[in-house]
């Protein structure tokens, strides 16, 4: 009987231990289930790309790492582009312009791009953006924030299937057919002519998540979320005031609301892309937000004043002059992108800055001098920490580097013959790297 007991009560705990597994699994199915994509197809285009009424001769060639994987042919994207009313040499130009976006993100999924070359208003050069945006479930992705489609492709690895609009076209270029463009693509417009490589090179950036089509305003109340779910874009997470506050905050700004409008409209804007400061030498960059609303260009490009003409960040100004060429995404504009979503083609920004790579510390062993050179160039503020191989902190200095170039020379003579450990930290970041050298 007690026997009897024992095994019933096996039994029930076995029992027990099914249902709990079952009501597990079920959690976990349910789970799954409860993910339903909302998705948005877009009507507005994200930019409209207007002329400046300006005309200098200005290039902004690729960097030489980007021009080295262009070269080498061996790109991180795949790109189709669908083209609708191109000559041969238009064709050739927009191919190029993808080529470059190709070096410089990475997906495991082709992203698709219908391309028109088309008469548009007067004035107007170019409109892109995506064909839609969707919210996502994959593990990087932040929850019910609305992403663009080649980007929610790209943080599920998979493409958006069924699409809830049909078709596998990510991205909507129109370029106008009314102006004078130069189709090489050398980045050396003869005067009078605009870049065609460069315009593409821009639209196809917003196409890729630069900017959103949904901010708005009437005048008196302003908008920047999808109204009809009540969503933001994954670029509004990183989009702030003078003040530091967040325009997704709603203790400050309700959506829609007057204050809103006074912060699309108030020119103090920015955007707080870790990265994208990090790559702007630890400053915020400054986002396009004039005192009138401009439907295709305010919220969506950066400041114009702040980010000259010529500045390697130029390429997303709100307008663009003829003979200006801009053949290089920029660095703080590939920071927005990494801190979206996206994966920088030949490795994150994050980590190159400073790592055994990044770091060429010369000559070991050393005497009178210690020369530091970083990869990532710029003048941000380092500290670097000298230790001796038990430990004791010898020397300390802080520095700003020279487009990358650190030099150490105060103390270094008086110090013993002996190996040391070197710590560069950047200030901003607080990245740092440790590398072995000699005194001699
Ligand atoms: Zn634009």
């Amino acid at each position: 009987m007690k026997k009897n007991t024992l095994t019933m009560k096996n039994f029930i705990r076995a029992i027990a231990c099914l249902v709990f597994v079952l009501a597990g699994m079920n959690t976990f199915a349910q789970e799954e289930i409860e993910f339903v994509r909302k998705s948005k197809i877009l009507t507005t285009p994200t930019c409209t790309l207007y002329a400046a009424d300006f005309h200098v001769h200005n290039s902004v060639f690729q960097n030489p790492e980007l021009r080295n994987k262009m070269l080498a042919n061996n790109a991180c994207s795949t790109f189709i582009v669908n083209y609708s009313g191109f000559t041969p040499e238009a064709e050739a130009a927009f191919q190029y312009a993808v080529d470059i976006w190709a070096n410089s993100i990475e997906s495991s999924q082709p992203i698709t791009i219908s391309a028109s070359f088309q008469p548009l208003a007067p004035g107007v050069l170019g409109q892109a953006g995506p064909v839609s945006v969707h919210t996502s479930n994959a593990p990087d992705a932040v929850p019910n924030v609305f992403y663009p489609k080649a980007l929610a492709e790209k943080l599920e690895d998979a493409q958006i299937n069924p699409d809830p609009f049909g078709g596998s076209v990510d991205i909507t270029v129109t370029l106008s057919s009314n102006f004078n463009f130069y189709f090489g693509t050398d980045a050396m417009p003869p005067g009078g002519q605009f870049d065609f490589v460069s315009i593409v090179l821009h639209e196809v950036a917003h196409g890729l998540g630069f900017g959103t089509s949904f901010r708005n305003t009437n005048g008196i109340t302003g908008s920047i979320r999808e109204p009809n779910n009540n969503i933001p874009t994954v670029y509004d997470l990183f989009i702030e005031n003078g003040a530091g506050q967040s325009l997704l905050d709603t203790n400050f700004f309700a959506d829609p609301s007057t204050a809103l409008h006074v912060q699309l409209t108030g020119g103090d804007l920015f955007n707080n892309s870790p990265l994208s400061i990090n790559q702007n030498g630890g400053v915020i960059p400054e986002v396009y937000a004039p005192p009138t609303f401009q439907g295709g260009s305010s919220y969506a490009h950066w400041d114009s004043s702040t980010i000259p003409v010529g500045n390697i960040n130029s390429l997303m100004r709100p307008s663009v002059g003829s003979g200006i060429a801009i053949h290089d995404p920029g660095p703080i504009t590939l920071g927005v992108f990494e801190d979206m979503g996206w994966s920088i083609c030949g490795g994150s920004l994050s980590i190159e800055e400073l790592n055994a790579e990044s770091v060429e510390i010369g000559p070991n062993p050393f005497m009178f001098a210690i020369s530091i050179k970083l990869k990532v160039g710029g003048n941000d503020d380092y500290t670097i920490d000298l230790f001796d191989v038990d430990g004791r902190l010898v020397l300390n200095d802080t520095v700003t580097a020279d487009d990358g170039l650190i030099i150490i020379s105060s103390d270094l003579y008086s110090l013993e013959s002996a190996m040391y450990f070197i710590r560069i930290t950047n200030k901003f970041s607080g990245n740092s790297v440790t590398k072995k050298i000699i005194k001699g």
